[in-house]
């Protein structure tokens, strides 16, 4: 994990990200990037929350990179997304993990709320692997409604919206 804040801060501004003013005392941080914006919580114990969008980004300040975070460098997805996005249509189909509804490809055209994005079911930030039996597909929308829900609740989430779906 990244242990010093401010030097991930200047990374993200090197890389084109965008640093927003926190909007509560919970916030640790606040960035906007080509993947939408980010927010790192703290609890009363002081515990850091971070979103797997960011995770994905702090492992290549972790490894020394040097992509292109600018929120408008829309068209740069990453890699992870373009390197799973086949392998895991080819296992589980297109179907979003949760509404169940297509998830277009990383290049293809499509609406903000709908892009693709790899799930975690169990989230990086709870230790869960990046390893391909603990990702999904999801959209962007349903992934984010999700955050950083435990495993079990995720999977009540899926019911949920699938039987919303089914009972329009
Ligand atoms: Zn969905």
């Amino acid at each position: 994990m990244v242990r010093d804040l401010e030097a991930f801060k200047a990374w993200l501004i090197r890389c084109g990200a965008e640093i927003l003013a926190p909007t509560s005392m919970w916030e640790v941080l606040r960035v906007r990037t080509f993947s939408g914006v980010h927010v790192v919580h703290r609890n009363r114990k002081g515990r850091q929350r971070w979103p797997d969008g960011l995770v994905e980004i702090a492992d290549l300040f972790l490894d020394g990179g040097n992509p292109a975070l600018s929120p408008t460098a829309r068209t740069r997805r990453s890699s992870h997304l373009r390197q799973r996005y086949p392998v895991l249509r080819a296992r589980d189909g297109a179907g979003c993990f949760y509404c169940g509804s297509f998830v277009p490809a990383p290049d293809d055209a499509y609406l903000p709320d709908y892009e693709p994005t790899v799930e975690h079911l169990v989230p990086i930030a709870h230790g869960g692997p990046n390893h391909l039996s603990n990702t999904f597909l999801a959209h962007k929308r349903c992934n984010n409604i999700a955050g950083n829900l435990s495993a079990v609740e995720k999977i009540t989430l899926r019911e949920k919206m699938r039987e919303a779906k089914n009972g329009q």
